[in-house]
């Protein structure tokens, strides 16, 4: 009998700025509070990277951006992320470059909204085992504490 399915969860937060990285005591300062907002087993890791990285899953299917070269809001499909994907898996986003569907403009990777998620940043804090977003407040104090405001989204994962 196969193993039942295993959700994994966690809720992403990073600045609204993607070049933006905190002091390390800024960063104390946050772990210090989400460890008093997370329950026990929704452990908080602090990640950072040299170049800016696409934080969370675009999904092809229900996925809509906004183009930054016209204007439309669009749901380009597989036949556009998927390369796009697997673009940004070899190279960083701020060195990308793509041509959008709905006008044939090339436009920076960079520039592209993806709405609530994914997300571009260099760093970020992930809480696991978390399905439930922060409150409002949190948000801006943790924004106020790093210097930089801060955007948040849950990530589902299927692991079998
Ligand atoms: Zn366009």
């Amino acid at each position: 009998m196969a193993d039942p399915d295993i959700y994994h969860y966690s809720l992403e937060i990073v600045p609204l700025d993607c070049n933006f990285v905190p002091a390390d005591s800024a960063i104390s300062a946050v772990l210090k509070l989400l460890e008093v907002k997370c329950l026990d087993n929704q452990q908080t890791d602090q990640w950072s990277h040299t170049h800016i990285q696409l934080v969370g899953l675009i999904d092809p299917l229900c996925q809509e951006l906004i183009c930054p070269s016209c204007g439309k809001k669009d749901s380009p499909g597989c036949d556009f992320f998927f390369p796009l994907v697997e673009m940004l898996s070899e190279q960083p986003p701020d060195e990308s470059d793509v041509e959008m569907e709905c006008c044939g403009s090339t436009v920076k990777v960079l520039s592209i909204d993806f709405g609530d998620k994914p997300k571009f940043a260099k760093f970020g804090f992930t809480i696991n085992n978390r399905s439930e977003e922060l409150d409002k407040n949190t948000i801006v104090e943790i924004g106020d504490l790093l210097g930089c405001p801060v955007a948040q989204f849950v990530e589902e994962e299927l692991s079998r």
